[in-house]
């Protein structure tokens, strides 16, 4: 295509109006033209990277292939688009001023004064251009978070003034703004959107395309005024109205011709809509299963926040798609499950799945969950943690090992069943320093897990600190809990099962990063099946 073409996406008014959202959406429709597109996103807060967050802060950390912790919306972009993002693709200003002052204690700047601008926003700016030139994308779509007005967004919007400036029609500005509708006077209103438009007017910047979010149908007549109000053009203000599910948004911003405004401000042919079949044909599989009564899967775990197991919610909900049914994921909050009111926490749920995390906190009820479902045989699905809780429960009531346990929760069991590798021990930086990122791992022909993916090699991404422990695997299959997935260079276990047992899967990895809407994750898959079996008798 030439040159490469940079969308920046700003949100004003409010936070959480769904920025990852529309930027993925936008980075759908393109791709759907035929485009390399990627999406990077920026975070104006101050740590290097989102790995020491807790998920109370700010929801799940994702991880990408090349073991970088990144935001949560990098999933978005990864399940919307299918590509595969990496560290490139998520930057904090942590980063970009440890990358700066690294510069200047090596000399780089030559005796210069190191200042905000130029060296703080040349820094963003390079980080923006190299996912252009390096990689040679044709549209490198800048996500900012933060909303504007906000002081720590003002070296990134300073930024896209200048790169504006210098690309010209090359580089455009999407800002989502939100509609609030005042029951009282019966009116939606525009106000703080023509407000947040000149916050960004103030800063150099005269967005191209406005998106409204809003609960309401906004009317032409509205759309007029914030378009005359704001400097923007008429078929430039875009409404995003609240979607039954996230993965609708693409469908409605390409009825609006959101794609088309954007190829024609950026000079490209507009050409033919792209008909979005295989999306068009998720979203249908969908609506049908949704007529029928929901799946009920259990996600046994601490962090009572929707965002906090963001990928397993969404790789569970497009499983439950592939299989025909709606997924209701139920919180099961791991620190109020005692022996007494499992049965009646788990009782209907065809599904149980025992969800990652760090810490002592809430381990006994996912213990007790474990035990509940592999004694009731409800299929069940361990995830990091949750993989290591299933060990650690066999290893309790199976083998027998009374005090069982991971050395992270505690630091002298006998029966370090999961422990710290080699490596890890004399760590005491704790940011970026996990098993991260993808690894291989090989499946026992034959068993479940080999079953759902088809195949024996397999890559999978990681963040962990502690192991299976090898020293009791022999142990442990021939109790009958097997160690069906090893890491052919480390010999690490990664994957266990019990095979006598409808489902029953521990992963060290986490698969539900690689689930995308178009090519769900088999062993999701795999567990949603065996889970409405295992309902339906
Ligand atoms: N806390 C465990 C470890 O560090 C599991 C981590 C996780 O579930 N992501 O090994």
């Amino acid at each position: 295509m030439g040159e490469t073409k940079y969308i920046f996406v700003t949100g004003g008014v409010a936070s959480s109006l769904g920025k990852g959202i529309i930027s993925s959406s936008i980075g759908k429709l393109l791709q759907a033209r035929g485009y390399n597109v990627t999406i990077q996103k920026f975070d104006p807060y101050i740590n290097i990277d989102p790995g020491t967050l807790n998920p109370y802060e700010h929801g799940e950390c994702y991880v990408t292939v090349d073991g970088h912790e990144a935001d949560l919306d990098l999933g978005h972009y990864e399940r919307f688009l299918g590509i595969q993002t990496t560290k490139a693709n998520n930057i904090t200003t942590g980063r970009i001023y440890k990358s700066v002052i690294d510069k200047e204690r090596r000399g780089d700047y030559l005796g210069k004064t190191i200042q905000v601008i130029p060296h703080i926003t040349d820094e963003i700016k390079r980080n923006v251009k190299q996912l252009g030139n390096k990689y040679k994308f044709d549209f490198v779509i800048t996500e900012i978070g933060g909303t504007v007005g906000d002081i720590e967004s003002l070296p990134y919007l300073e930024s896209i003034r200048q790169l504006k400036w210098e690309l010209g029609r090359d580089a455009i500005v999407v800002h989502l703004t939100y509609v609030p509708y005042l029951a009282a006077a019966g009116e939606l209103k525009t106000k703080p959107t023509q407000h947040s438009v000149k916050e960004l007017q103030s800063a150099g910047i005269q967005p191209d395309i406005l998106v409204l979010r809003a609960e309401h149908q906004l009317s032409v007549n509205l759309r007029k005024k914030v378009a005359q109000f704001c400097n923007v053009d008429e078929d430039a203000v875009v409404q995003s109205i609240d979607a039954p599910t996230i993965y609708e948004v693409p469908i409605l911003m390409q009825e609006q011709k959101l794609d088309a405004t954007i190829l024609k401000k950026m000079g490209l042919p507009v050409g033919d809509t792209p008909g979005l079949g295989p999306w068009r044909s998720f979203l249908e599989r969908r609506h049908k299963a949704e007529q029928k009564p929901a799946l009920h899967i259990a996600l046994v775990g601490k962090y009572d926040l929707q965002d906090a197991y963001k990928s397993i919610r969404e790789a569970l909900s497009q499983a439950g798609t592939y299989n025909d049914r709606k997924v209701e994921v139920d919180f099961v909050n791991s620190e109020k499950l005692t022996e007494d009111n499992v049965a009646e926490a788990l009782k209907d749920k065809a599904g149980v799945l025992i969800g990652p995390g760090f810490g002592e906190r809430g381990i006994p009820g996912k213990l007790i969950a474990a035990k509940y479902a592999r004694e009731h045989d409800i299929p069940t699905f361990g995830i990091c943690l949750g993989m290591q809780c299933i060990a650690i429960e066999f290893a309790r009531n199976v083998l027998g090992l009374a005090d069982a346990n991971s050395r992270e929760m505690d630091a002298k069991t006998p029966h370090n069943v999961i422990d710290i590798m080699e490596e890890q021990k004399s760590i005491t930086n704790m940011g970026g320093t996990m098993r991260l990122g993808a690894y291989e791992c090989v499946l026992r022909p034959g068993s479940k897990a080999c079953e759902a993916y088809g195949k024996e090699h397999i890559q999978e991404r990681h963040r962990h600190r502690y192991e299976f422990n090898n020293q009791y695997r022999e142990a442990f299959e021939a109790a009958g809990m097997q160690c069906v997935g090893i890491n052919p260079e480390s010999d690490l276990v990664e994957v266990v099962e019990i095979p006598a047992l409808k489902w029953y899967i521990g992963t060290q990895f986490h698969p539900e990063y690689s689930s995308t809407v178009l090519h769900p994750h088999p062993l999701f898959l795999s567990f949603v099946k065996a889970a409405i079996e295992n309902e339906a008798k």
